[in-house]
This record gives C-alpha cells, sequence and structure tokens, in this order.
C-alpha cells in the first residue's frame, strides 16, 4: 500500500517549535484563560492538553473552574483584566443559543477561538483584516484554520498560484456542516478558490467562486446531489460525524485522494483507505491546539499595538 500516514503531531511540531521560539527570543509571557462550566469528560481532557502544549511553548495557561451561571461574570472579569490576553471556553455550556451569546461576550481583542461575530462575519465575507492598513490579520476559528493548516502540509494548497487563490481546481467534500468546523471550514476553502461539497444529514450544498473565481467571495447552492456522487470526484475528503457507527464507503473514494478525518471517532476505515488514499490524516486536534497558541500570540501582539497607539 503506498498510503502515506500523516499524524497531526508531525504537523503541529514547526508551529510549536516556532511559537516556543517567538516567547523565548522575545521574552513574553501571553497568557490564557480557559473556563471550564461543564462536566463534560471531552472538554476537561482538552482542558488538560491545551495546559500540557502551553507550558511546552512557554505560554501561561489558567483554568478557571465555574458554574455556567457564573461564566458570563467571569468572562467579563477576564476581559477587563489586561494581565489577560486571550479567553477561551469550553463548549458546550448550556448547548442551545445561549452559548452563541457567550461566545460575544467575550472580547473580540481576546477571542483566541474566533467564535465573536465580527471574525465569523469577516471570514463568511472573506475579508481578510481587521484594519485598513492592513496590519491585523482576523483570527480564524482554530479548528477550521487547524485543517486548512494540514491541507498545506500535505500539499492540496498550490504555493505557485497567489494566495487567496491557492486551492483553485481543487474539489473537497466536507461531511460535516457544524457552525462550529464544517460551515466555516466550507467557506474558507471556497475563499481560498476550492469547490466545495457540503456534506450534512440533510443534503448537500456547493460552495464555490465561480469559474475562474470570478467571484470575490464564495457563494453557496443547493444541490440534489447524492455522497456517490461527490465522493469519487473529489481530490480532498474531509469527515468530522460524530458517531462511532458512521464510515465513509472507501470504494467511492477517488484513487489517491486525500483523506483527512476530524471526528474524535474514525470515519475512515483505517485498512480499507490505505488501499486508495494517497494521505491519510486519521486525527488533528494536536493542530488545533497550535493554532489556538498561534492566536494567541497575534492577539497579544495586537493588544501591544493598541496599547501603544493609545499612549502616543
Ligand atoms: P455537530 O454535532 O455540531 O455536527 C455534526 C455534523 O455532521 C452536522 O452537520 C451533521 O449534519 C453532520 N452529520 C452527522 N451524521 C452525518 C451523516 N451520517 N452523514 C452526513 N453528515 C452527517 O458536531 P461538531 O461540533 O461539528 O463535531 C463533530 C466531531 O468533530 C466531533 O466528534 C467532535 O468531537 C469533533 N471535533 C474535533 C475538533 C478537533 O479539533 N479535532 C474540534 C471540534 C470538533
Amino acid at each position: 500500500m503506498s498510503c502515506k500516514v500523516v499524524l497531526a503531531q508531525g504537523i503541529s511540531v514547526s508551529y510549536r517549535e516556532e511559537l516556543k521560539n517567538t516567547i523565548k527570543t522575545r521574552n513574553i509571557r501571553p497568557k490564557l484563560v480557559g473556563f471550564l462550566a461543564n462536566e463534560d469528560p471531552a472538554a476537561a481532557k482538552y482542558a488538560e492538553w491545551t495546559a500540557k502544549t502551553c507550558a511546552e511553548t512557554g505560554v501561561e495557561f489558567e483554568l478557571r473552574k465555574c458554574s455556567r451561571n457564573d461564566l458570563e461574570d467571569k468572562i467579563i472579569e477576564a476581559n477587563q483584566d489586561a494581565g489577560v490576553h486571550g479567553i477561551m471556553v469550553y463548549y458546550p455550556v448550556f448547548g442551545d443559543r445561549q452559548d452563541q451569546y457567550l461566545q460575544n461576550v467575550v472580547d473580540v481583542s481576546k477571542d483566541v477561538e474566533g467564535l465573536h461575530h465580527k471574525y465569523v462575519y469577516n471570514m463568511y465575507h472573506n475579508i481578510r483584516f481587521l484594519d485598513e492598513a492592513k496590519t491585523k490579520k482576523c483570527i480564524i476559528p482554530c479548528t477550521p484554520l487547524g485543517l486548512v493548516k494540514v491541507m498545506e502540509y500535505v500539499g492540496v494548497y498550490n504555493g505557485i498560484l497567489p494566495h487567496g487563490n491557492r486551492l483553485h481546481g481543487r474539489i473537497v467534500t466536507i461531511i460535516n456542516r457544524s457552525e462550529i468546523v464544517g460551515r466555516p471550514l466550507a467557506a474558507l476553502l471556497a475563499n481560498d478558490g476550492a469547490k466545495v461539497y457540503s456534506v450534512d444529514i440533510n443534503g448537500i450544498q456547493e460552495f464555490h467562486r465561480g469559474v475562474g473565481l470570478q467571484l470575490k467571495k464564495h457563494e453557496v447552492s443547493e444541490t440534489t446531489l447524492t455522497v456517490e456522487d461527490v465522493l469519487p470526484l473529489s481530490d480532498v475528503v474531509i469527515t468530522g460525524v460524530p458517531s462511532p457507527s458512521y464510515k465513509v464507503p472507501s470504494h467511492l473514494i477517488r484513487d489517491g485522494a486525500v483523506c483527512i478525518n476530524f471526528s474524535t471517532f474514525k470515519n475512515f476505515d483505517g485498512d480499507e483507505i490505505k488501499k486508495k488514499a494517497a494521505i491519510y490524516v486519521p486525527a488533528v486536534g494536536k493542530v488545533t491546539v497550535a493554532m489556538l497558541e498561534r492566536n494567541l500570540v497575534r492577539l497579544y501582539d495586537y493588544q501591544a499595538q493598541d496599547r501603544a497607539f493609545s499612549t502616543a
């Protein structure tokens, strides 16, 4: 079998080394506060993992546990504390629209997860900078950003093409259209030039910038296509189905495709997919955490710029 299995650990190394060097050589100590207001063991695990990688790179990480009803006040406190540079919340907290509200309570200048409406809006509208002078890049949500970095690493992005068009000609299927990962990812990849088939339990949408990428930002159209139609066409298949029983039908995967799973469950049959795929990435979690820290250092610098500007 010629399939190359690429592990997230290997992909995240260069980002973690870069972060470590930046923090050490510039002698800075960015501080990230994580709020845990649920009893979800997966969230506790994620928090443990964040603490570990932050310790390795030199980021100060503090986990603050509180009840879900106290969370809003605790976030506001951290927003106002100049010693806190980044804030994240382990979701779900209420598991409904109140979580969306809490995402917008986190101050834009400290939102390492990129979940504030301003970042989400800018991402969907392909607005890449916060300022007109283009000195401050928008924060992109960590998991979709991590998946972009995975695709860059395995060579799906074509470096000969200009930034912003590097997926021109690529066809990508994403099986998941959640607001946290699947839909933002489809938009990001389509904004970068890909034709994306976004699959969820109700059907398939196509995200694209038109023939020759004539559109500035992606547009979305409904299709009557099925997984049987789109998988054989796809250069890249990305899965995030939160179910242990779901498996992508390997026989539909194009020979030589790139297959990436971000679900906590194995959505590809490991043995079968290796017979078809050129590249298989079974998990991406470590890259997500590296992106979280990368966003933190970026926000740390923006806050320093703002302070310098306000005292100038
Ligand atoms: P979600 O429940 O919000 O969304 C699941 C999506 O999958 C929905 O769009 C749903 O329609 C679609 N779906 C479910 N079954 C399907 C099927 N049989 N065919 C086609 N589409 C189907 O979940 P989520 O928050 O997007 O998380 C998904 C998975 O990704 C979970 O396992 C989660 O733990 C994992 N996750 C990983 C990371 C990471 O960094 N690795 C980050 C976030 C989430």
